[in-house]
């Protein structure tokens, strides 16, 4: 009873004639009302206006980051509120590549005050979590989904409107893909998290998505998984077979 959800996260690529083309693919793709997909496209701050105003409106649009508080003297950042402005209903938080890209680095208490911020504005958040490969091999792939969450828990009072997306950073854009068994485990034990740690009935409702190199040819395995309600899609929402990663949940 979980509506399937599944995001294109388009990361730093594209410019204006290439996102007209992919929003033209995406809404080509025949979703049913209702008992359809949930399908939210991401693309870079400059084009969300282009693409809320050009993308069918039964599709959602996020954002891939937001700043920690409102408006006023912070250069270069971008506020929830701005994004609701130009009809952006959901962001990304807790990327891997903005949490362990040298430059970046943001912390687990960064994006637990950037979740705040944005539910309280009143944007959705597709919140990721996920190991790095040596956490891994190191059997920590649950300590540190959870550390991730832990954060996040305690400034979220209401998870309607959250996502989580579980993101191997290992499985990230490196066709190493989790398999379908792996990602149901870690799904369900995150699951068996909220249940113990929040409640049941969040625990019942939260989608929690897959992402890391999933495509059109191994999609449909992974969307088999019970714990599985959707996904995050990198290079492969770039491309003709998003479509069939969307409609991979029938
Ligand atoms: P890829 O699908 O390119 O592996 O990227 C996944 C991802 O990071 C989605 O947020």
């Amino acid at each position: 009873n979980r509506h399937f959800f599944v995001g294109g996260n388009w990361k730093c690529n594209g410019n204006k004639r290439s996102i007209l083309e992919l929003v033209e693919l995406v809404n080509g793709i025949h979703v049913e009302r209702n008992t359809g997909v949930e399908v939210v496209c991401a693309p870079p701050f400059p084009y969300l206006d282009l693409v809320r105003s050009t993308l069918k409106k039964e599709f959602g649009v996020a954002a891939q980051n937001c700043w920690i508080a409102g408006s006023g003297a912070y250069t270069g950042e971008v506020s929830a509120d701005m994004l609701l402005d130009v009809g952006v209903e959901w962001v990304i938080l807790g990327h891997s590549e903005r949490r362990h890209l040298p430059e970046l680095h943001e912390s687990d208490e960064t994006i637990a005050q950037k979740t705040e911020k944005a539910l309280e504005s009143g944007l959705g958040v597709i919140l990721c979590i996920g190991e790095l490969l040596q956490e891994r091999e190191n059997g920590k792939t649950l300590d540190v989904c959870i550390r991730q969450l832990n954060a996040v828990a305690k400034v979220v009072t209401d998870w309607q409107k959250v996502v989580v997306a579980y993101e191997p950073v290992w499985a990230i854009g490196t066709g190493k893909v989790a398999t379908p068994e792996r990602a149901q485990e870690v799904h369900n034990a995150v699951r068996q998290w909220f249940r113990n740690n929040i409640s049941t009935q969040v625990a019942d409702k939260l989608r929690i998505i897959y992402g890391g190199s999933v495509n059109g040819q191994n999609c449909g395995r992974l969307a088999g998984q019970r714990d599985i309600d959707g996904f995050l899609v990198g290079g492969a929402s770039l491309k003709p077979e998003f479509a069939e990663i969307v409609l991979s949940h029938r």
